[in-house]
């Protein structure tokens, strides 16, 4: 493997690229809002962006810990679909109809993505080629076959199930035994999307402020070193560094997820793989995979790392952790295994990145009526669109609280005002999520040697103990 060259942690290959944006001033001092956002990822700048556009006069605040976008919105895989977290579950408590309704919200998410960037001009190299998930064992293909009945069951429509050759055909990945594509998905460049939404949400009128870490969220106050900001309204949307803020040490779990990005790829290696469609591409193991073509023609390639720190330390906003060799190594790997026609490429950028885990990993956002105290998040590494469906969503719940607009749809949803139980204590949630990830990988191994098409139990008990099923 190359990667003498290869630049470790720095944010993410997105701003090595991009570069970081000149930065915004820090809170000068105590202030009012009528509301108040911590938090400058996509769901703080959505949420801001669509309350002003209803209603211009508000006078909101952003305060961003560090800039906007330096959380996961500036270094995820840049999938834009429309996977909820919790969707079963919710279908399970609420009813399958009300998740179907979920479930075409975050259809029509991904669209509304596509035209909100458009409509701000915004570029981020959005490409719209939808989904590709591949099987590549006989277990993979199964639940590949039962992942496509059950999107059609929860009214998914273009949806198609492809065998080995018609995979090939689109994308030749290899070892590919069969795949299901869905027209709900785009590719885009996750830091152009977060930085332009933070220009087109100051040009609208809304003020951020970055280098201002909230230390303290109570109803009516976002407490910083440099003063308080007091709004009737206070919306946390730190996502997986909620850990982070007192008092939420046991919320949400801060998941890492890591990336590798190769070089541009001559033309002469995209004329054998194909993927010409530019389908964000993912797989069916448990430990699984995620990947894009980028729009230079790189491959960025994701997956779970070093899964979980002690004491949710990868929630600390001031953490600028490399990501480990042995890692970087693994996710060579699975490049080589998917791609062995890319195994000399060289590896650009090696990035990690925290996402938000709920202890029953079902996304939420709630508005309390009682405390003006708003929050979204926990969307388990499928926060791209979530989050813009969670900010249009805090958007009707603060219209509805101060009586400018009745329920809407949005806020029937199943997902709204959801809890879920406390994480663990230390040790049991790091024992707990190695012994989980340690799980799925061996789960994946004994797959791959299976010629049987079970799903392997050690994953099946996972599953169940992790509270995912
Ligand atoms: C490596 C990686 C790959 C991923 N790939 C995908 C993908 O391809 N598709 C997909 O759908 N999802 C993906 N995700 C998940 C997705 O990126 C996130 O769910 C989404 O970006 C969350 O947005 P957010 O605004 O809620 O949180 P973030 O983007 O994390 O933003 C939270 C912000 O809050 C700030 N903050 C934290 N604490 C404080 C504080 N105390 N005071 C002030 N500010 C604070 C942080 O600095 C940060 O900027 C991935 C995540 C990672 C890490």
């Amino acid at each position: 493997m190359s990667t003498v060259s290869t630049v470790n942690g720095g944010i993410s290959f997105w701003y090595a690229q991009e570069g970081i944006p000149a930065p915004r001033e820090p809170l000068p001092g105590d202030t009012t809002a009528d509301v108040c956002i911590v938090g400058g990822g996509y769901t703080g700048l959505w949420t801001a962006y669509y309350l002003k556009k209803a209603v211009p006069f508000l006078n909101i605040t952003v305060l961003e810990a560090r800039f906007c976008g330096y959380g996961a919105s500036g270094r995820n895989g840049g999938w834009l679909y429309n996977g909820i977290a919790g969707r079963d579950r919710y279908a399970r408590l609420h009813g399958h109809d009300a998740a179907v309704r979920l479930q075409q919200a975050m259809n029509d998410t991904v669209g509304e993505v596509v035209r909100a960037a458009a409509e701000e001009g915004i570029d981020a190299d959005i490409h719209h080629g939808g989904v590709l998930e591949v099987a590549r064992t006989p277990a993979q293909l199964a639940r590949l076959r039962d992942h496509h009945s059950v999107e059609i069951a929860f009214g998914e429509t273009g949806r198609v199930l492809r065998g080995a050759r018609e995979t090939a055909e689109h994308v030749r990945v290899a070892g590919a035994v069969g795949s299901t594509w869905t027209p709900h998905g785009a590719r885009l460049h996750p830091a152009k999307l977060v930085t332009g939404l933070a220009r087109a949400v100051e040009a609208l009128g809304v003020t951020v402020h970055e280098s201002t870490p909230v230390t303290g969220i109570r109803p009516k106050h976002a407490v910083t070193p440099y003063g308080t900001v007091r709004a009737p309204y206070v919306l946390r949307c730190t996502e997986g560094y909620t850990a982070g803020l007192k008092g939420h040490r046991r919320t949400w779990l801060p998941l890492n997820s890591s990336m590798i990005v190769t070089e541009p790829l001559p033309r002469s290696l995209w004329d054998g793989l194909g993927w010409e469609g530019r389908e964000t591409l993912g797989d069916m193991a448990h430990a699984y995979m995620y990947a894009q073509r980028t729009a230079d023609d790189r491959i960025a390639l994701g997956g779970r790392g070093v899964p979980y720190r002690y004491g949710s330390a990868a929630a600390r906003v001031t953490d600028t952790a490399r990501t480990g060799a042995a890692t970087v190594e693994a996710l060579h790997d699975l490049l080589v295994q998917f791609f062995p026609g890319a195994a000399g490429a060289r590896i650009d950028h090696a990035w990690s990145g925290v996402l938000g885990v709920p202890r029953d990993w079902c996304a939420t956002v709630t508005l309390d009526r009682s405390t003006g105290l708003g929050w979204a998040g926990g969307y388990v590494g499928s926060g791209v669109a979530t989050a813009n469906l969670a900010a249009r969503t805090l958007r009707d719940l603060i219209q509805q609280d101060s009586g400018q607009s009745g329920p809407t749809e949005l806020t029937a949803l199943p997902w709204v005002g959801h809890t879920s139980r406390r994480w663990e204590p230390e040790p049991l949630r790091w024992l707990g999520v190695h012994t989980l990830y340690r799980a799925y990988r061996a789960a994946d191994r004994r797959e791959a040697a299976a010629t049987t098409a079970a799903t392997d139990r050690i994953a099946r008990s996972a599953d169940r103990i992790a509270g995912r099923g």
